[in-house]
């Protein structure tokens, strides 16, 4: 079969479109014949060595697709179902075996393409959205980066749950997609000062909790919107790390909150992974949610579509196609 991988680390050249052995499913294990990829920022990550791999390695997090065969001692899918899934390596292919208890049904009405691009991006929103800090009305929020993939999704969910959202976005295109999504407020963190512009929109009180996923650009000026006991929750890095941090800022800066949450602690179980891409799947098939899925790259110009998320040229999500 086709696979993306990477043989070292690299930028996006070091994605090689090339034949790799096809999987068979073992032991509780489940194969996907993959309709669509989804792209996220971890395989920026895992690409660049910022996150650590054995190689080969067959990048990608995320698909949506049918089952074509199964191990022994399968029993939540069988041949034949369309299913989705995240957090399991190697969906930048053909085919993916994938632990069928990770494996999620797609209900009738959501295609497998929505599927693949829902998962990652679509369960994070809703973690941070629904437990990491659950929203309610009169609660200000702000989400960083509100045009992207976790972004146009986390909007839409926070207001949802009667918050007022504030997003940060790069360009003025993306100004107008946020507010499509909901957005009360959009601050185009490019040209104005985001944390200025939220002390006169709060008249200075401040916010609940600022979702940033930028890191090294915003972190500090994040730390700044808060309202007292508010929580900053850094959940990514799309402009670096932010290095060291002495906790003391917490409590200078009024008695803050800060967490680094990743998907992975928010659907450990099955029962938590079948709760929560439940809602999130039938807010899709309802029409409550709507995923943007513009762009649409096939599969073996992966590096093409990982030198356009990197150059902040995407919004929504980004599909690789085999
Ligand atoms: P996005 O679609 O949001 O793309 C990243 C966006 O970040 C860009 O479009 C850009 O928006 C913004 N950005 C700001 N500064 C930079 C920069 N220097 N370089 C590149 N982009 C920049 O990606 P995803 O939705 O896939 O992921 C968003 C973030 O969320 C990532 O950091 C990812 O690691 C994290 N994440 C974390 C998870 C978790 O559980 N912890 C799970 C999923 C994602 P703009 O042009 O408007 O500034």
């Amino acid at each position: 079969m086709k696979a993306v991988r990477i043989h070292a680390p690299g930028g996006p050249e070091a994605l090689t479109y090339e034949d790799a052995p096809p999987p068979t499913p073992k032991a509780g294990e489940a194969v996907v014949k993959v309709d669509a990829a989804g792209l996220n920022y971890i395989d920026v990550y895992f690409r660049t060595g910022m996150y650590k791999a054995e190689y080969p390695l067959t990048l990608g997090m995320e698909a949506g697709g049918t089952v074509s065969a199964v191990g022994p001692n399968v029993t939540d899918v069988r041949v034949g179902d369309k299913v989705a899934y995240t957090g399991i390596p190697g969906a930048y292919a053909e085919y993916a075996a994938v632990p069928a208890a990770r494996l999620v049904a797609l209900p009738p009405g959501v295609s497998t393409r929505q599927g693949a691009a829902a998962m990652l991006q679509g369960m994070t929103a809703h973690y941070l959205a629904c437990s990491t800090y659950p929203l309610k009305k009169g609660d200000t929020c702000l989400v960083h980066a509100a045009a992207g993939g976790v972004g146009l999704l986390l909007t839409q969910i926070a207001r949802m749950r009667g918050a007022r959202v504030f997003g940060t976005v790069s360009t003025d295109e993306k100004a107008k997609l946020a507010r499509e999504a909901g957005a009360d407020e959009v601050i185009i963190y490019t040209r104005q000062d985001f944390e200025a512009e939220v002390k006169r929109l709060t008249d200075g009180k401040g916010l609940q909790v600022v979702y940033d996923s930028v890191g090294k650009t915003t972190f500090d000026k994040s730390l700044n919107c808060l309202a007292p006991r508010g929580l900053l929750a850094l959940y990514g890095q799309s402009s670096g790390p932010i290095g060291t941090f002495d906790p003391g800022l917490l409590g200078a800066k009024g008695s803050l909150y800060l967490t680094r949450p990743s998907l992975n602690a928010y659907i450990a179980s099955r029962e938590e992974l079948t709760q929560r891409s439940g809602e999130l799947l039938g807010w899709i098939r309802d029409g409550k949610l709507k995923l943007r899925t513009e762009f649409e790259f096939p599969l073996k110009d992966a590096a093409e579509a990982h030198r356009a998320l990197e150059g902040r040229k995407t919004t929504g999500k980004v599909l690789l196609v085999p």
